[in-house]
């Protein structure tokens, strides 16, 4: 069977390195491995809609962000198709199609859907989308028949609902979906980083992110403000590693050429915590490896954008020819659900027929 990638964002806001090491940078690496036969990149404003139904201007301007921080990434176009989500109607279609499949208290279960509706004090009033996105994400996924979805790990609950609904589809239908599988990054930092504040996650609706496109001296002082061990008051002081969002950004993004370069004193990030948790190692320094380390990712992430953005018009050609080709994927599965669900009258000549005998005089 063809492997087919399928994963997307919200366009709320620009990305953050939660992205990047949660599921983008994994994402360029299966683009370039050539194992994948289609890859669907989607910007999912039909989704940030369910939450931001009263500000679609948000949404509207979050798009081409989205879209720019894709490409300065290493996204190609030629590669992969850069998609937005309410440009394909199949998806609401085939979303309205799964709500017959899927229970409320099954959605009520969902882990993340939970945290999310507390996160924005939906609890007494919640919106029916919002309710039902995990439905609409299922769509999404099977829409382009996607094998293999790569996300942060807070997604993991909307992979199993998905799941479910393919099996209940093929059930009932006859085997029409595909099944696909979930991929998260292998360290557990970067399943689901932390934001600047230490908060759980990194998250553009939390305002605690350091985002693609941070300049040069807004990264210096976001990083310099970060959350340590409020513990480790003195530098002889021994300090904690656990909760200690600079160590853990440096478990996602430091690598042993890292420590050649820029604090050669030390082999590896172990040595560093094993310094720091000992006593005898200050903030500032943890904090300036940090920097430089993140510099030295974003740098080119940067550099990629400034060329984008010369080029906008260019862009928007990119997304309507990702979402028309996603379009053209998604109708042809469309055609096999209507008719596994018998709901494809008028391409349905046995049915002509039947009723034509049926009723012959
Ligand atoms: P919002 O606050 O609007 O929900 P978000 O920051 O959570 O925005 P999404 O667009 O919901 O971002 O998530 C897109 C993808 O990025 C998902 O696969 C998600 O798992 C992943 N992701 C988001 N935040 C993080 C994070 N902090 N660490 C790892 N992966 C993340
Ligand atoms: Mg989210």
């Amino acid at each position: 069977m063809s492997k087919i990638i399928l994963t997307g964002d919200r366009p709320t806001g620009k990305l953050h390195i939660g992205h990047y090491v949660g599921s983008l940078r994994r994402r360029v690496e299966l683009q370039n491995s050539g194992e994948y036969e289609k890859i669907f990149i989607m910007i999912a404003d039909a989704q940030a809609l369910t939450d931001n139904a009263d500000n679609p201007e948000k949404v509207r301007q979050n798009i081409i962000e989205v879209a720019l921080d894709y490409l300065s990434a290493g996204l190609d176009p030629s590669k992969v198709n850069i998609l937005i989500q309410s440009q394909i109607p199949e998806l609401t279609e085939l979303s309205f199609y799964y709500m017959n499949l899927v229970t409320v208290s099954r959605l009520q279960r969902n882990p993340t859907v939970k945290s999310e509706i507390q996160m924005r004090n939906f609890e007494t009033s919640i919106p029916v989308g919002f309710f039902c996105y995990p439905i609409s994400q299922a769509a999404d996924i099977t829409a382009f028949k996607a094998t293999t979805v790569p996300v942060g790990d807070d997604q993991l609950p909307m992979i199993e609902q998905t799941r479910e609904i393919v099996r209940k589809f093929n059930d009932i239908y006859g085997e029409t979906l595909v099944l696909p599988d979930a991929q998260i990054a292998t360290d557990e930092a970067s399943r689901r980083l932390p934001g600047t504040d230490g908060g759980a996650k990194m998250s553009k609706s939390l305002g605690n992110c350091i985002y693609l496109s941070e300049t040069p001296a807004d990264l210096k002082t976001k990083v310099m403000s970060m959350y340590t061990d409020p513990d480790h008051i003195k530098i002889t002081d021994p300090g904690k590693i656990e909760g200690n969002t600079v160590f853990t950004y440096l478990d996602a993004f430091a690598r042993p050429e890292h420590f050649e370069e820029y604090l050669p004193d030390y082999s590896n990030l172990d040595e560093l915590k094993e310094h720091y948790q000992r006593g005898g190692l200050g903030d500032v320094k943890v904090k300036k490896f940090l920097l430089a380390v993140l510099e030295e990712t974003l740098q080119p992430i940067r550099a990629r954008r400034g060329e984008y953005q010369q080029d906008i018009a260019g862009v928007y050609d990119i997304l309507k020819k990702g979402s028309d080709a996603a379009r053209e994927a998604a109708a042809a599965t469309l055609d096999e659900v209507r008719a596994a669900m018998k709901i494809n009258y008028f391409t349905d000549e046995a049915l002509i027929a039947e009723h034509i005998k049926k009723y012959k005089q």
